[in-house]
């Protein structure tokens, strides 16, 4: 239940290659040569720090669409981070999957859904155990200072939303078609990331730099004129 700094991983799992090019996010800092690195992709991914970790490769997107019909991968990520670990069973990973979304209020089949693609992921996937505890931290272990009762971070960088291209988070593009297109910019006012503005005429122009690929401006486009593609650039 507990978010903040992790500076010596025993293992990370990164929910999209592109997150590994992220000069901002730094997945692979803090890892060691024992630690074990986990990514969401159908292939292998060729860069050179990847050379001295342990890299475990996996589809879990989709899985994740052979099971749920969307690319939600909390289950996914969750079980593969249990069975990595060697401490935690499948009757305890199903278990926790089938509680914590029924706490979200989902209907029966939906969490069933989720329980098959946990498993599965839990079951294809290799455990490796942690660290063992003699391990010593290059870095200095600081206190982490959280407000309120559950883990809340401290924010170490304010006032640099532009500077921050979430783009690199997107697993599936929105595309417009300014032929079924009425310019009635429905998408720009519900676009959370506000990286949706008008051309002279209108049409919504999409800034990919920081559209992170949430969708919402598909669902609520009244025309269907908003089509969908995975990213190839990583998938
Ligand atoms: S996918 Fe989300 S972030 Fe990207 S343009 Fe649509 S609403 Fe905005
Ligand atoms: S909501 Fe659909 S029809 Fe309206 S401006 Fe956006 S893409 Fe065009």
């Amino acid at each position: 239940m507990e978010r903040g700094h992790i500076f010596n991983p025993s293992y990370v799992l990164v929910t999209t290659p592109s997150l590994l090019f992220d000069m901002t996010v730094k997945p692979l800092e803090g890892m060691a040569e024992d630690s074990v690195l986990f990514v969401n992709s159908p292939k292998e991914v060729s860069i050179e720090q990847l050379k001295k970790i342990r890299v475990i490769y996996g589809d879990l997107t989709g899985l994740a669409l052979k099971y749920v019909g969307k690319d939600i991968l909390s289950a996914a990520m969750g079980a593969v981070a249990c069975k990595l670990s060697g401490l935690i069973s499948l009757q305890s990973t199903l278990g926790a999957v089938e509680e914590e979304l029924a706490e979200l209020g989902l209907e029966t089949d939906i969490i069933e859904k989720n329980v098959q693609l946990a498993k599965e992921c839990y079951l294809s996937t290799e455990s490796v155990g942690l660290r063992g505890l003699n391990h010593k931290p290059l870095h200095k272990v600081v206190e982490v200072r959280y407000l309120g009762e559950k883990g809340i971070p401290d924010l170490l960088s304010v006032g640099n939303t532009a500077l921050r291209k979430t783009g690199s988070w997107r697993v599936f593009k929105p595309i417009v078609d300014k032929n079924l297109c009425t310019a009635c910019s429905i998408c720009y006012i519900y676009c959370p990331e506000a990286c949706i503005s008008l051309d002279e005429r209108g049409y919504p122009v999409i800034n990919y730099d920081h559209c992170k690929g949430c969708l919402v401006c598909t669902t609520e486009c009244p025309r269907n004129a908003i089509r969908v593609e995975r990213e190839t650039a990583w998938s």
